[in-house]
């Protein structure tokens, strides 16, 4: 495939957002920042549209696409029923970065979209210029992170250009996006809110919109290594020890697709995902003993001849020693790290590394998102601490 990308960047203006609206309305698929990471869009009611997602980033065809709207008002044009709680969760988090899994309206969106399942996950950006481009093309737009499948979403729209030029139409550029990780995936059922991905909303967050009578059910520790936008097509890999079991028996037909304990999933469960090239670990545990893991690992690593490098807090860059030292933020700020993830794991592919040694961050608040993105680059694997 080779189609002639073209860069709209904030110089532009209106024009460039005109001229990006107008591809999406004419069946094309254009990337463009949102506030969680940038999306690929196409329209969603139109099969060759959502298949061109598909094809430009090699995702698996049985992994649904989130569908993205300008205005809260018109989900009820997509979905077939949404329940009080759901109501009180969209009017508490959208515009932002929470994706509602919903029982599709018959015709709504495209097949293709909801991968054949009778639900279809739904969301507003809270991100001018993504709810503006949406508006312009007047249909609701699917949108899968913009990235090829197996690697990092993009935070930038250089990431987007390394990723899929000569892919897809164009590329909207609107600097970075704010939360770097992407939106939290609920299902309501039961008056109970399953968390299928982790995400930009936190599960506190989610439990004071809902009210204390409902019940936010996070990933089990096991599910959670692997659940989420799953797209390298490494289904059930050793990577993801104890996943690959209870994952095979979710099917794309499964509707609810049900874990082992009867909560839904999300298909992407049976994907493993953004592996940076580079073998990655984790240590996790008191800050002077993950320091002296993490180097000990990194000299390990150098002395087999492997390039290796660390991720790390701000408070501990000045410790190590090794090819790159990476901080992604402060200790106690998820909400930085969690920005800087995906940009640092790129960073570790075009160093070569060939190993990655990374800290734990606290996984309160926007840090359990973090770590749920970090254990899933890492494959589940942890340092000896
Ligand atoms: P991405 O767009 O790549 O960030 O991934 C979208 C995530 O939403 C994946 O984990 C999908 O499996 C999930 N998803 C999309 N549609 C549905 C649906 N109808 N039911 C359950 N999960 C969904
Ligand atoms: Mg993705």
């Amino acid at each position: 495939m080779h189609t002639k990308t073209k860069y709209w960047t904030p110089a532009d203006g209106d024009a460039g957002l005109n001229e990006a609206a107008a591809a999406l309305a004419a069946g094309g698929v254009v990337a463009f920042p949102t506030e969680t990471v940038y999306g690929l869009g196409a329209d969603a009611r139109s099969e060759a549209a959502a298949e061109r997602i598909f094809a430009a980033k090699g995702r698996p065809s049985d992994n649904p696409l989130i569908v993205h709207l300008a205005d809260a008002a018109d989900v009820d044009a997509l979905a077939a029923e949404v329940s009080p709680l759901e109501r009180a969760l969209m009017a508490a988090f959208w515009p932002g970065p929470l994706t509602l899994v919903l029982p599709v309206r018959p015709g709504a969106v495209a097949a293709r979209v909801t991968a054949g399942l009778d639900t279809v996950a739904v969301r507003v950006p809270a991100h001018d210029i993504a709810r503006r481009l949406i508006a312009a093309a007047g249909c609701p737009v699917a949108a899968p992170s913009a990235n090829r499948s197996g690697r990092p979403s993009p935070t930038l729209a250089s990431h987007v250009r390394d990723d899929l030029d000569g892919r897809i139409d164009g590329v909207l550029d609107g600097g970075p996006t704010g939360v770097g990780v992407e939106s939290t995936v609920v299902r309501v059922l039961g008056g109970d809110v399953h968390i299928l991905r982790p995400g930009g909303v936190t599960a506190e967050q989610l439990q004071a919109a809902a009210g204390e009578a409902a019940r936010i059910v996070a990933p089990s520790a096991g599910g959670e290594t692997a659940a989420g936008d799953g797209e390298a097509a490494a289904s059930g890999s050793a990577d993801a020890p104890g996943a690959a079991s209870a994952m095979d028996a979710v099917g794309a037909d499964a509707a609810p697709a049900a874990g082992a304990a009867g909560a839904p999933r999300s298909p992407g469960v049976k994907y493993a995902h953004y592996a940076p090239q580079g073998v990655m670990a984790i240590a996790s545990g008191a800050p002077a003993a993950v320091r002296a893991a993490v180097q000990a690992a990194v000299d390990d690593a150098r002395r087999r001849g492997e390039p290796a490098g660390v991720l790390c807090c701000d408070e501990h860059a000045g410790f190590y020693s090794a090819d790159a030292v990476l901080a992604l933020g402060p200790r106690a700020a998820p909400a930085a790290a969690a920005q800087a993830l995906y940009a640092a794991l790129r960073e570790c592919d075009a160093r070569g590394l060939r190993f990655i040694a990374a800290e734990a961050f606290p996984e309160e608040g926007i840090g359990a998102a973090l770590m749920n993105r970090m254990r899933k680059a890492a494959g589940g694997r942890a340092l000896p601490v």
